[in-house]
Parts: structure tokens; C-alpha cells; sequence
């Protein structure tokens, strides 16, 4: 990082938001497109990037050191709002060393932050200066994997080429627009990820069912559904069909 840019600032938070956001305009890109990013004006309430070619918009959150199970974030109630607004921006997730050295750098589609994955904090106590204030966490493990798309890991840089495809795997998701689809498709996602195998069998994304059926009280046709959802992510390239009753992960 750029950090001639932090003289004359004493507050480390302040110099942490100046030389994260500074590097991430400068040496960072668009998953969806490679292209640069500039920064968004002060003023705009949540938004911090946007992409000089697709506008996809970004909000950073970044961390000296990693991030554990949960980021704190803002208000509980804007940030519900905004994910179920179609223009809600994406995340970068960055971490950095004590000497300002970029660990690592997640980018997170915000078509993967369902409503159960923000916790609603604890209201600021009565002597707080924002007594009554609901701030939230993102609970970041709990994401799917295949929605943290690595750009930098234990600082190594990965390929655009790799980036843009992973980004662009998942892209479907955003075309969804209801909330219960939505759900369903991201939570027979996670399924798939928890069996840990590149191919799988019907019978065993059978075995969540029960669990499956808590997330959707209404749904009284559970298995269809998975039948149905695994048919979707195969149209959507995202899983193959090897033979009746057993799929694998796309290559790729
Ligand atoms: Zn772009």
C-alpha cells in the first residue's frame, strides 16, 4: 500500500480506511469485468467502488490480521434493506499485515448474503451518543465457498482469468429475484459443499431433507425440491449429471 498517503493522520482507523481504499483503486479490479474500479463519493451512504465499465458497485471491509466467524458492519435495518434491493453492491473482503501488506483479498457476490446470514447486533446502551442504535455482523463462515472468490490468498496473487471465471459460475444466481428461490438454490449449494466430494448421489442430498425442511417450513415436497434444484444447477452449468441419481461438480 501507498503509505505516504497516511502522513499527518494520527487515527489508525482513519489511516487503515485511507490506505485500504487507495490500494484497492489502484491495484485492484472488477471480478465480473477486470476492469478498474474508482472510488464512489464520500457522500454516497454505503457504496465505496464502482466499476469504470459494468458498474458493478463494491463495498471494502477490511482487517489488520483475518477475519474470524463475523464482520461487524452498519445499520441491521439498512443493510437488510439493501439485500433485497437489486442493486445491493457486492463485497470485497480484504486482510492486511501490520506493516500494510495486502494477506489476503476475497471478493463476495451480494447475491450471497441471504438475510439469515446478517445478525442483528445488540441496541447501543442508553449512554451511548447513538443510544438505540442496531448495528449488524455479516457471518462470513457461513458463506459457500463458492461465493468467496479468492483474488489474493496468503499473498498470492491469483489469475484474473481464474477470478472472472469462478465470479462468473455463480452469476446466475443474480438473475433470480425471489427471495425463497434464492434461498433454495444457495442452501442446496452449501448441501453439495458440505459432502466434500466432487460427485455425489441423489441419496445422500436426500439425507438434508429434514434439515432442509426447517429453512422452508412451507415446502411440504422436499425431495422434489432437490431433485428439482440439482436439475436447475445442471442447466446452469454449475453441476453435471454422470447417470441417473449421480452428479459432480462442473470442471473447469
Ligand atoms: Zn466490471
Amino acid at each position: 500500500m501507498n503509505l505516504s498517503l497516511a502522513h499527518g493522520y494520527t487515527s489508525q482507523s482513519q489511516v487503515a480506511k485511507i490506505l485500504t481504499e487507495n490500494w484497492l483503486a489502484s491495484e485492484s479490479y472488477c471480478p465480473s469485468c477486470l476492469s478498474l474500479l474508482s472510488q464512489a463519493k464520500a457522500n454516497s451512504r454505503v457504496l465505496d467502488f464502482v466499476c469504470s465499465n459494468c458498474t458493478n458497485q463494491f463495498e471494502l471491509k477490511s482487517k489488520k490480521g483475518i477475519f474470524g466467524q463475523k464482520i461487524s458492519d452498519g445499520a441491521y435495518s439498512a443493510m437488510i434493506d439493501r439485500l433485497t434491493d437489486s442493486n445491493s453492491p457486492h463485497f470485497f473482503f480484504l486482510n492486511y499485515s501490520a506493516d500494510f501488506k495486502v494477506r489476503n483479498l476475497i471478493a463476495v457476490p451480494s447475491y450471497f448474503l441471504q438475510p439469515s446470514l446478517i445478525e442483528r447486533r445488540k441496541p447501543l446502551s442508553d449512554n451511548a451518543i447513538r443510544a438505540g442504535w442496531v448495528g449488524c455482523n455479516i457471518i462470513i463462515s457461513q458463506i459457500p465457498e463458492a461465493g468467496k472468490v479468492s483474488m489474493i490468498d496468503e499473498y498470492q496473487i491469483a489469475k484474473t482469468s481464474k477470478v472472472q471465471k469462478i465470479w462468473a459460475k455463480t452469476a446466475f444466481i443474480a438473475s433470480e429475484k425471489n427471495s425463497e428461490s434464492r434461498g433454495w438454490m444457495l442452501d442446496i449449494i452449501r448441501c453439495i459443499e458440505r459432502l466434500k466430494a466432487d460427485s455425489f448421489s441423489l441419496k445422500k442430498m436426500y439425507e438434508f431433507e429434514s434439515e432442509l425442511s426447517l429453512n422452508h417450513p412451507n415446502n411440504h415436497h422436499v425431495k422434489d425440491k432437490i431433485r428439482q434444484q440439482l436439475q436447475f444447477l445442471r442447466d446452469k452449468g454449475y453441476i453435471d449429471f454422470v447417470r441417473p441419481g449421480l452428479y459432480k461438480l462442473s470442471g473447469d
